[in-house]
Parts: structure tokens; C-alpha cells; sequence
């Protein structure tokens, strides 16, 4: 059954807090505020008991999937466990009242954990500094886009195009058109790494800087960076890295030292912090001494033990310090596994990748078969050929209490099935995982049309995607 609204479930009169009678004589509303602001009638809010409320939230949380309830394999996502400890850190009062006006002085503590925080991604990435306002990882993207424009106008060089690789994520090209810059695909090799011969026939004076991610949305490590980076630079171009799947690189290896020179992070899928409706994102961007100036303001510097906010460019991209709530979950999580910790993320979501994959790639096809990173792409061929699509596989996941993989991405794979199992998952949940999708491969020869049909054990079947994006529903008539 699906959860009613809270509308339908209060009661005249029924409260869900207490509160003492007040100490000061009450005088009615219309003394304070002018007759004609006040409502004419009551607002038609449910009344509900604590209880009420608290069954219906926790009714709704349990019908939804979530990395609290089973394993969430979103490919390129880093859907890992989020540790409790990045809340309780996040709403001491010293962060979460803060208010973003208040005086340098009165918020010495707070600028400091900014401050390191930067200074943390600038030790695991190799940059010389880093901003923290960007909002999201896309948003990151724009950031670092226009620094590259502004470099490259300071030097009184127009460039036009940014040289995307066509394994690259949506949100790539999108950055780049929004920034005012034409997006240019470069070729993947059989082995779904960047094609260097057409890389190298791309790159002229027009170009502004190639945007990469390293290990690629294959879950692929670039094993011709350096060289990559090399012609990028001799033609006075700058390297960009979409930094979303740093959850392999963690203390293994640094973007700076492949030769990239503007990168964002993803503070919401490798460090530990909810998303995907669970949160806002933070998408820092990193940058070389030579990027630095364009950084968006304020930010924040250290002089002998005192923090201050400073301006270095005129821009801004979010409002105050940007999402900072994000950021003190992100520092908790770096702070709580230190160096050693952070390196064992890597090495333990290689591990877990590269063990799903000898495990599936057998029963699924496997495109690209080098040694993948922190995740890999299957392909659906097979079972499409016996009448089941990469979807409805991915909706029969759903009956077995596993979130879906990303599916149809990247683009250079045929029914994509792109599995990221993250470090948190232990070898039981994986054992799970495998037997589940070999489960479903033996549905598709046998009952193809079980699994056409799923999932059939979840609150609702199957949507209609579009019109769920395009004909929303989300103003009852409620409030009267
Ligand atoms: C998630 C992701 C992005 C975009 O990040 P958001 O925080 O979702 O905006 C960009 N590139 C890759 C490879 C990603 O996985």
C-alpha cells in the first residue's frame, strides 16, 4: 500500500509538541501586524501526533532504496556508506548556527576547518590551492571552465574549444556550452582509452583545454597521461580533470602529477557525504599557482594563527562560503581515516571492482576487458539478444533489494550496465550482488518475460520517466 499524504491522517485539535503557556500577556495578532496581511481563514494544516509523524517519514524512508538498507551499485556515482559520525560533527551547534555574516573573529574555528580542508584536497590532489564554493561537481566543472577562460584571456589568447573525450559524463559538455565554449569529442581506442593520433589532430590554438576524467567513466586508468598532458601543453592548451572518480586514486596517485592543471572534486561521492536526495553536493575546484588569482571569492587565507576571508578574483559562484555544511562532513571523513585510511578506500573500491568484474564477466559481456579501477562497464548484448533489455534487468534488481546499476552510460557501450560497488561493501554483499545478477542472466534465458515485467515487489512498478520530468505534480490543493 502506498503511504498516505499527512493530510489525510491528522485530527482537529491533535498536537505533536508541547509548549508551556507563555510568561507575557498575549495580546491578539491584529495588534501587532495590520488587519489586511492576516489570513481569512485558518491554513488547512494536517494536526498530527509526534507519533504519526515520525511512522509516516520512516514509512516513506523504507519504501525508497538507500545505502543504509542494501548495496548501491550507481556506477560512477560513489554511492558509499556515509559514517553517522559526519552528522553528529555537522550539527554541533558551533557549525550549524553559525551565521555566514558574522565577523571573521567570531568564526575563527569555522575558517580554520575550511582552510584545512582545502589544504587536505591540495595534498591529495597535488594543487596549489582550492576553492570550496563550488556547489556541486557540475557546478565544479563550470568553475574550473571559466578559470581556464581567464587564464588564457589574461594572456590575451581567445580559444574557443574544449576537446572532450566521447566516453566522457553529460555534464562535461554541458559545462563547457554553458561557459561559453564549443565541446569537440575525441575518439576512444578498442581498448576505451582516449585515441591519441585524433587527439593529436584536434589540438591546434583554438583549443582551451582538453577536460578529462582519469580513470575514465570505464572505470579505465589513462596510461598515456603523461603524454596526453604533454601535447595538451605544447599547444598552450590546459588539462582539466572531471575529478568525480578520485575514489581510485586516494592516496595512489595525484592529478597534478599526470599533468592536469584545473580540477573539481566531488566532496559528495569520495568523501562520504549523502547525496542523490539526501543532501546538497560540494564540488571544490583545485587549481596550480598559475590558476590561482582566478579563484572565486572569498577566500580564505592564513596569517601566523589568524584565518581571514579574502577576495583574490571578483567572482562568486555561490552564496557566502558555499555548501560548508557539506564541507564539515568532509573533513570529519578525511580526519577520521587520515593518510593510511584514505589510501585503503582506493586500494579496498579497486579490489571490490576488479573482484565483481572476474565474477560477472562470464555471464555478462565485458566491451572493454582491461583491468578496470574502482569500476567497470558490462554490456546487456547477450541478454538483449534473448528479448530482456539492460533496464529491465536493472528493474528486476530492484526485486532483489539491490539498487541498479547506471545503465545506457557511458554512451560507447551497448546496453551499458556500469557497476560501482564502493570500499564499504564487504565481501559478503558482494557475494550477494553475484549471485543476484547471475540470478537474473538465467531469468532472462528462462523467463524473459518475469523480467520484463519487474520489479514486481516494489511500492510502484514502472514509471513514466518523461512524464514524471515533464508533468509534474507537486502544489496540491491543500493549504486552502
Ligand atoms: C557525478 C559526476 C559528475 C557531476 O557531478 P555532480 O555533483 O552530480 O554535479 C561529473 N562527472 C562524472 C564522471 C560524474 O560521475
Amino acid at each position: 500500500m502506498p503511504e498516505p499524504l499527512l493530510f489525510s491522517k491528522g485530527s482537529p485539535g491533535r498536537m505533536g509538541v508541547s509548549l508551556p503557556d507563555p510568561d507575557v500577556p498575549v495580546k491578539p495578532l491584529k495588534e501587532y501586524i495590520p488587519p489586511n496581511f492576516l489570513r481569512q481563514h485558518r491554513p488547512r494544516l494536517p494536526e498530527l501526533s509526534e507519533m504519526q509523524v515520525m511512522r509516516h517519514f520512516i514509512n516513506l524512508s523504507v519504501q525508497n532504496h538507500h545505502v543504509e538498507k542494501n548495496m548501491y551499485p550507481l556506477g560512477s556515482c560513489t554511492m558509499k556508506y556515509n559514517p553517522k559520525v559526519n552528522e553528529d560533527v555537522a550539527a554541533k551547534p558551533g557549525f550549524a548556527h553559525v551565521h555566514p555574516m558574522q565577523p571573521d573573529d567570531t568564526v575563527q574555528g569555522y575558517l580554520q576547518l575550511l582552510y584545512e580542508t582545502s589544504e587536505y584536497l591540495c595534498e591529495i590532489s597535488g594543487f596549489d590551492a582550492a576553492s570550496l564554493q563550488p556547489a556541486a561537481g557540475a557546478h565544479g566543472e563550470l568553475a574550473g571552465l571559466m578559470i581556464i577562460r581567464d587564464y588564457h584571456e589574461s594572456r590575451n589568447d581567445q580559444r574557443q574549444i574544449i576537446l572532450i573525450p566521447d566516453s566522457a559524463h553529460g555534464t562535461n559538455p554541458a559545462s563547457v556550452t554553458i561557459a561559453g565554449y564549443k565541446a569537440r569529442a575525441v575518439k576512444s581506442n578498442e581498448l576505451g582509452l582516449i585515441d591519441v593520433g585524433d587527439l593529436e589532430r584536434k589540438l591546434d590554438h583554438t583549443v582551451a583545454a582538453l577536460m578529462l576524467t582519469n580513470p575514465n567513466t570505464l572505470g579505465l586508468f589513462e596510461r598515456e597521461i603523461t603524454t596526453i598532458a604533454e601535447r595538451v601543453h605544447h599547444h598552450g592548451a590546459l588539462m582539466y580533470m572531471d575529478g568525480a572518480n578520485m575514489n581510485a586514486l586516494l592516496g595512489l596517485v595525484k592529478p597534478r602529477a599526470m599533468g592536469f592543471d584545473v580540477m573539481h572534486f566531488n566532496l559528495h561521492k569520495t568523501f562520504s557525504t549523502p547525496h542523490g536526495g539526501g543532501g546538497p553536493g560540494s564540488g571544490p575546484v583545485g587549481v596550480t599557482n598559475a590558476c590561482k588569482t582566478f579563484l572565486p571569492s572569498p577566500y580564505i587565507t592564513k596569517e601566523g594563527e589568524r584565518y581571514t576571508r579574502q577576495s583574490l578574483s571578483p567572482s562568486k559562484l555561490a552564496t557566502f562560503m558555499g555548501n560548508i555544511g557539506v564541507v564539515v562532513k568532509a573533513y570529519t571523513y578525511i580526519r577520521m581515516l587520515g593518510a593510511k585510511g584514505l589510501r585503503r578506500v582506493a586500494e579496498n573500491a579497486i579490489l571490490n571492482a576488479n573482484y565483481l568484474k572476474s565474477q560477472l564477466s562470464e555471464t555478462y559481456d565485458l566491451p572493454y576487458p582491461g583491468m578496470p579501477l574502482h569500476e567497470f562497464v558490462l554490456s546487456g548484448d547477450r541478454q538483449k539478444r534473448q528479448g530482456v533489455k539492460t533496464l529491465d534487468i536493472a528493474k528486476r534488481l530492484l526485486d532483489y533489494g539491490v539498487h541498479a546499476p547506471t545503465v545506457y552510460f557511458p554512451l560507447i557501450v551497448s546496453e551499458a550496465l556500469m557497476i560501482e560497488p564502493t570500499e564499504t561493501e564487504s565481501k559478503e554483499s558482494l557475494d550477494n550482488f553475484i549471485h543476484i545478477m547471475k540470478t537474473i542472466a538465467k531469468e532472462c534465458t528462462e523467463n524473459p518475460d518475469m523480467v520484463k515485467k519487474a520489479p514486481t515487489t516494489t511500492p510502484v512498478s514502472r514509471l513514466d520517466e518523461a512524464a514524471a520530468a515533464r508533468d509534474q505534480d507537486i502544489k496540491h490543493d491543500f493549504c486552502g
